[in-house]
Parts: C-alpha cells; structure tokens; sequence
C-alpha cells in the first residue's frame, strides 16, 4: 500500500499539472470566445448558422465549466479570499437542496425512491469558504446518487470526536472495486465513461478538504455493497466546539422520494 503521504504528494503533483495545462485551455477559450462574439454581431446570417454558431457556445461555456475546475486544483494554498465561521448542517442541507433536481424528477418517472436521512448533531462551526464546502458536499452527494441507479439510501452524519469535526456520507450504491478506491481522487478517473463522467469530481473534493488540513477516507465493503466517505476537519473555533461538548444535542430529518 502506497504511504498516505506519497499518495498525497502525487495527488497534489497531478493537479498542479492539470492546473497549469488548464491555465492554458482557458487564454485560448478566451480568444475563441472573443471572436465568436465579434462574429455574431455580423447580420445576415441564416437561422442554421446562427444555430451553430450558438452550438460552439455552449460547447465552449461547457469546456470552460471543466477547465476551471481543473484549474482549482491548483490552489492549494489557504490564502483564502472569503472565510467566515460555517454551520456545517446548514451547509449539507444546501448541498442536499442542490442535488435534487438531479435526481427527484428522474426517479420519480422510473417509479423509484431515494431516501436520505440526515443525523446531524450539534457541532462547532468551522472557518472556511462556503462555495468551496458546499462543492464537496455536493459532490459527494451526487455521487452517491449516480452510484444507486435503482433507488436506495443514503445517511448523512456529523459528529464531534476529540477535537475534530466529522461528516460521514454513507449510500447504498454499487460499491467500489480496489483499484476505483486507489484511483477515485486523481483528476479524470471515472468509471461512468467520459459521456456521463468528468472524473473532476473527487479530485476537487480532495483538494479542497486537504486545503482545510482535513482528510477524507473512504469505506467500501465491496461491489454493490455500497460505499462510506468519512471526512475529517481540525476544529477551528475551540471556545465553541469546548460549549457544545457539553450540551451534545441530536438533530434527525429524513427526505423521501415516493
Ligand atoms: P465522475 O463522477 O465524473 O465519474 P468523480 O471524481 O466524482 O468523477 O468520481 C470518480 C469515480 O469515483 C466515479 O467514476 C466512481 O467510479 C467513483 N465513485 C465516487 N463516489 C462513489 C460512490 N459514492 N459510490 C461508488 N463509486 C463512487
Ligand atoms: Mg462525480
């Protein structure tokens, strides 16, 4: 098994890599996108032109989704531009709410449920960047989702333990082989086909959770027997996280879907 630490150089290595060729891929989707803009200010155009023209736009706006996700992988630093003190279950139900249009509609149509039941319990909030956290919260959450084509659950957990704050995704998907579990955080790793899988998913969601000196550990007890991501954060408020030792408090909702 490959140490923790070198598994994190290399992880770090790959997406300054990818970070810098995205750096590229951005000047030159700017020049593109400049010229196209020029182009369409022309008249006289047929309505077929004018839909193809159209077309590269969305493809270009669609390229320029993913590089700039690549992108971020390069900030490893936490220099951060925008920091406040965070509830991290308020954050999970935004990444929830988010999620749903994802998902709700579709398995409705095929007849299927989806239950996810959140347990939430009283935690102290933590000092970061509310884009940045509900991205992996919503990452992981998708992933879930698109791991249980025929419906399932999932159970969401936060909790304090010494001195660290924790969420633990648990679904009931189909599961991961070893070499999925090995690979899951480099940049472009799917198992989806590149049609459904960008693979930036976890690699983002690694980077943002070392970026907090964080961890992230996954559980999987094999193929179809669904999978645990455990993420872990030092507690950044300690004053807080001392008071709430004291009044642990227990918050339980469950969302169904049919
Ligand atoms: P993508 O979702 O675009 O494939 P990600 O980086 O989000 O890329 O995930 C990489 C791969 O990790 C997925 O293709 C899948 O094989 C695996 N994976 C991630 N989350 C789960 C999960 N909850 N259950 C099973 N496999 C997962
Ligand atoms: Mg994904």
């Amino acid at each position: 098994l490959e140490k923790a630490q070198v598994k994190h150089e290399r992880l770090k290595a790959m997406g300054q890599m990818s970070s810098s060729i995205a750096h590229d891929f951005n000047n030159s989707l700017q020049q593109m996108t400049g010229n196209l803009e020029i182009i369409k200010f022309q008249k006289g155009f047929s309505n077929t032109t004018i839909e193809r023209l159209n077309n590269i736009e969305d493809i270009i706006d669609d390229v320029a989704d993913r590089v700039s996700a690549l992108q971020k992988l390069g900030d490893t630093e936490n220099e951060n531009k925008n920091v406040q003190l965070i509830d991290f279950n308020t954050l999970i139900e935004e990444g929830l709410n988010q999620s749903r249009p994802l998902w709700k509609d579709d398995m409705e149509k095929k007849g299927l449920s989806v239950t996810i039941t959140t347990d939430f319990e009283n935690i102290p909030r933590f000092l970061g960047n509310r884009g940045e956290l509900k991205s992996v919260f919503f990452n992981l959450i998708k992933n879930s989702i698109e791991a249980m084509p025929k419906g399932g659950a999932i159970v969401i957990k936060t909790f304090t333990k010494e001195k660290r704050v924790y969420a633990t995704f648990t679904d009931t998907g189909i599961g991961m082989d070893e070499e999925t579990k090995i690979k899951v955080f480099e940049p472009f790793f799917t198992t989806k086909g590149f049609e459904l899988g960008r693979g930036l998913g976890m690699s983002g969601v690694y980077n943002t959770i070392k970026k907090y000196n964080g961890d992230i550990t996954i559980t999987s007890s094999g193929i179809s027997k669904g999978t645990t991501f455990e993420i872990v954060f030092p507690v950044s408020n300690e004053k807080e996280a001392t008071e709430l030792e004291t009044t642990k408090q227990k918050d339980k909702t469950s969302f169904n879907v049919l």
